[in-house]
């Protein structure tokens, strides 16, 4: 039934028959072994070097943000969003159904407890309207000027949003809505890097922004992350944080409070760096796919939609997804995609029906339902 479709991708990719085409491999075209020499000649392969200043600076200058800080992955660069901004056990923290579990993880080692609020069925990210009208039925905001959890009493202290597969939310708006009721807004842009929204790069509209490097993103150091901030003051306590709370002095061991473990090693800040310096060939590869996916499905094949990019947007297009007409159609899809070498996914499964937030509060989920039945992603790597 697909057939047509998995020559198509095939050919694009050109993999012969018999080979396995993947999902999103990882791209290594550049000064990555020189870079990881110059590690291993030094002995800097740890958590200091040169590299891990370079790449928190490159990364700085590439998005905008007045200040970046590494992060061991994605996951911990999260966590610490949350802790700077004041998350503790017993908080409310707004999210998507919708997401990589990382997202929610992250939400669950504060202590906090995630609420599911519905996503745009054209971002695919969180839902200015639909975080809008939970908050005006759910929320009060007392003389304490604290946002409030009406049913529950707890604090509503954050909102983490996901840039969907690379395609930017609506981030403005749901900035407003949260400056509106006094909660921190942070943005998982880990699928993001090099999206634009209103032509300012994802990640940097919220206080804080956290990135991925992780082997199947848009770039990779191995394993890693990125904290981006607005404010240098908070990318200095990240730091301070991150690198065991440890006070600077030539050889006395002093930590001022429960530090973590979490900064990235300069070995893998020398993939990030040399992986960052062909960032830009990577995303016009990725988007020269788009374009042709685009096209290809432009009417509709077996019924079948591709998602492109949302209005005032550029998207990095990390991962490409189509929507089927239905599950059944995006199961059979799967399965023949799947038995022919040609790697697709389904959204993941989403985060209220995980047995450790099944019984997380949520809003209708309308389209966040319907596109967990209907969205694939497919080859998307970097063709150079
Ligand atoms: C990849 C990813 C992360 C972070 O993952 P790490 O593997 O810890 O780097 C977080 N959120 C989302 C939505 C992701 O896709």
């Amino acid at each position: 039934m697909y057939a047509d479709i998995i020559r198509f991708v095939r050919d694009r990719f050109h993999t012969p028959d018999g080979e396995t085409l993947p999902l999103h491999p990882p791209t290594f075209a550049g000064n990555e072994k020189k870079y990881l020499e110059e590690c291993i000649d030094s002995t800097f392969v740890s958590s200091v070097g040169p590299f891990v200043n370079r790449f928190e600076k490159d990364i700085a200058d590439y998005t905008g943000a007045a200040g970046a800080v590494v992060t061991v992955n994605g996951t911990s660069a999260l966590h610490m969003a949350l802790i700077l901004s004041g998350v503790e056990p017993g908080d409310i923290v707004l999210s998507q159904a919708l997401t990589f579990i990382a997202t929610c993880n992250a939400i669950a080692y504060t202590g906090a407890e995630p609420v599911f609020i519905d996503v745009d069925p054209e971002t695919m990210g969180m839902s200015a309207n639909a975080l809008s009208s939970w908050l005006e039925q759910n929320a009060s905001k007392g003389s304490d000027d604290v946002c409030r959890d009406k049913l529950s009493g707890k604090r509503i202290k954050a909102a983490v949003v996901m840039h969907t597969f690379g395609h930017p939310a609506r981030v403005d708006r749901l900035k407003e809505i949260c400056d509106h009721w006094g909660i921190e807004l942070i943005e998982d842009a880990a699928e993001s890097i090099g999206s634009l929204y209103k032509g300012q790069h994802t990640g940097t509209f919220a206080n804080i922004g956290a990135l991925s490097f992780n082997g199947n993103k848009t770039i990779t150091t191995g394993g890693g992350g990125m904290l981006l901030f607005r404010d240098p003051e908070t990318a200095q306590r990240a730091k301070h944080l991150t690198t065991q709370a440890k006070v600077a002095h030539r050889w006395e061991f002093i930590h001022d409070s429960v530090g973590y473990n979490y900064r990235m090693p300069n070995i893998n800040a020398a993939l990030g760096c040399a992986q960052l310096e062909n960032i830009d060939r990577f995303i016009e590869s990725k988007r020269a796919t788009a374009a042709v996916y685009k096209e290809y499905f432009a009417n509709e094949p077996e019924g079948i939609r591709f998602m492109t990019e949302p209005a005032e947007s550029r998207s990095n297009y990390w991962l490409c997804a189509v929507k089927l007409p239905d599950r059944t159609a995006r199961d059979r899809f799967l399965t023949e995609t799947n038995d022919n070498g040609v790697m697709t996914r389904p959204i993941w499964e989403l985060m209220n029906r995980l047995p450790m937030w099944k019984n997380a509060r949520t809003d209708s989920l309308t389209h966040t339902i319907e596109l967990a039945d209907t969205i694939v992603n497919i080859p998307s790597g970097v063709i150079l």
